[in-house]
């Protein structure tokens, strides 16, 4: 493992691991076909430091005649080649393989992760670089038991007949997988895991914010002994090489994290050859804590559900319901919480909140702290950008909120929690769940029947209880309602990598 070392780039990044700065200095360019290539067009697009907002280097432009060249690689690799022809173990020494150079340049990819995206290094090197080589690992095990099963059946119009009925599980074939900026390896991993676990192949498209880990990614995959093909990445805009790899009428399936918005034009692109669709989408996730929690967990459990990646997570903690007796304290412990943590630079040591990804990002968090203040909230902390440089803003508590209020509706994916009081425990639920969103949600109490009735009635795939945040490979993670389709992530992402075939045998 490689330690960080504090150095200058030209691009004016200090502090930042040698072995990144390496990377970063080397030209980027697309992978198809086991190739590292330049675009078509030739087009190159910027990368940004959001602390500063400078840039750190330019990155080939996949479009859509990328995007053609990238599937029919992966089209080619899915049907013939070495990769279908692979055992189950083969494959699976690959994918751990993978999870072991992963591990071996962790610092340089946390790093990566930091510059790129603005998340403070000591979170990418405990939280995004471990958790994806962990993924890698859980789904490598996963190659060698992917079983279908055998059907004792009748067929009442064939008396005396008999049968062999069994199913196969088979991989759905090219994979289009397109995701956001907030985690940006951890969603690469998440993706890429059980699709290669179950033997499809994949044209990945990061996004256009954080291209830099995948692409390191993308050596990895080549250093592991990945057949040309089976792992293709070219990073590009939504709207031209994304949109044409959801359209692809040779890709099988569209598997997609992002915004619930850009979610529909998935489903819609994916229209024309019926391809199989999963989403990871927005949410806007209710975290509960009665009076009767622990409150010295609850408060700083809400503070980070809501902080954490600077609430630049689809499952963020975003609506805080306290039950009404203890509102004023826990609102108090919430917003001391929010002054405690120190902000800046991602790549410095010691921050705890990097800036927001983008100028966008920025301004779009801005506008919605503006339009919860016009409506009538009020900021027991925060409500500002920091300074003018970078793209920070302050971590907000905010109250007065009501449901009708556009920060108490909309995903603001920012650091920005509305809290409100309940006292009753029908109108919470009710409250809990009035949203088009059903991601996660956190109940923080003492009362075990409580905590499994809140369990039951709110309508979103993660209920952490007394926790929030947690995540690991094994544990389904994925939407209710409009946060998407499927799951990834546990046994639940393979089903949908696969096909079931049924073999009927006359006997
Ligand atoms: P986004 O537009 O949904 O981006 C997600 C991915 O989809 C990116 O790779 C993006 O490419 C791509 N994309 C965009 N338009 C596309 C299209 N027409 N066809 C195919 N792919 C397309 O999200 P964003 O603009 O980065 O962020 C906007 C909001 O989305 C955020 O404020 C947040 O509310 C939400 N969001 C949610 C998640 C989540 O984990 N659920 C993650 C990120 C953002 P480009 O980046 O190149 O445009
Ligand atoms: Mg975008």
């Amino acid at each position: 493992m490689t330690t960080a070392t504090a150095t200058k780039t030209g691009a004016g990044i200090s502090g930042i691991n040698s072995d990144a700065q390496k990377f970063i200095s080397k030209s980027k360019k697309l992978l198809i076909n086991g190739k590292w290539v330049d675009a078509s067009s030739g087009k190159t697009f910027g990368v940004y430091d959001p602390s500063t907002g400078k840039e750190i280097v330019q990155v080939a432009e996949g479009d859509k005649a990328d995007i053609d060249l990238a599937v029919k690689a992966a089209r080619k690799a899915f049907d013939s080649g070495p990769w279908p022809s692979m055992t189950p173990s083969e494959r699976g020494k690959l994918i751990w393989r993978l999870g072991d150079l992963l591990e071996k340049h962790l610092e340089e990819f946390a790093a990566l992760e930091s510059i790129d995206n603005g998340k403070p290094l000591a979170i990418a090197r405990v939280a995004d670089v471990p958790l994806a080589v962990d993924l890698f690992r859980y789904m490598a095990g996963w190659a060698t038991k992917i079983e279908g099963t055998t059907i004792p059946i009748t067929v009442p119009y064939a008396p005396g007949a008999r049968f062999h009925a069994y199913t196969r599980r088979e991989p759905v074939g090219v994979v289009g997988q397109i995701i956001p900026w907030n985690f940006p390896l951890l969603m690469a991993a998440w993706k890429l895991g059980p699709a290669l676990a179950t033997g499809c192949t994949i044209v990945l498209k990061p996004a256009e914010q954080t291209p830099l880990s995948a692409l390191r990614l993308g050596e990895l995959i080549m250093e592991a002994g990945f057949p040309e093909g089976v792992v293709n990445i070219v990073p590009g805009y939504g709207e031209t090489a994304g949109a044409a790899l959801a359209a692809h009428d040779d890709v099988d399936k569209a598997a997609f994290t992002g915004s619930t918005e850009v979610g529909r034009k998935i489903v819609h692109a994916a229209a024309g050859n019926l391809k199989k669709v999963t989403l990871e989408l927005g949410g806007k996730s209710p975290n509960v804590v009665f009076a009767d929690a622990d409150l010295s967990a609850a408060i700083p459990g809400a503070a980070s559900a809501i902080f954490f990646n600077h609430g630049q997570c689809c499952c963020a903690g975003s609506r805080l319901y306290i039950e009404k007796k203890v509102f004023d304290q826990v609102v108090e412990g919430v917003s001391a919480e929010a002054k405690k943590i120190k902000v800046g630079p991602g790549h410095e040591e010691g921050t705890q909140m990097g800036p927001l990804v983008s100028e966008e990002q920025l301004n779009r968090v801005v506008s919605y702290l503006e339009a919860g203040f016009e409506a009538g909230a009020r900021a027991m902390t925060g409500g500002c950008r920091i300074g003018e440089k970078g793209y920070f803003v302050e971590p907000t508590v905010l109250i007065d909120t009501t449901h009708d209020m556009k920060v108490v509706k909309e995903e603001i994916f920012g650091p920005v929690v509305t809290a409100m009081p309940f006292d009753d425990l029908d109108d919470l639920a009710a409250q809990a769940n009035d949203t088009v969103y059903g991601l996660g949600a956190g109940v923080w109490t003492r009362d075990i029947s409580k905590a499994h009735l809140m369990a039951e009635k709110i309508r979103a795939g993660t209920i952490w209880v007394n926790c929030y945040n947690i995540f690991d490979a094994a544990m389904p993670f994925g939407g209710f309602k409009q946060s998407g389709w499927g799951r990834e992530m546990g046994k639940q992402a393979l089903d949908l990598y696969t096909e079931t075939k049924a073999v009927c045998v006359a006997l």
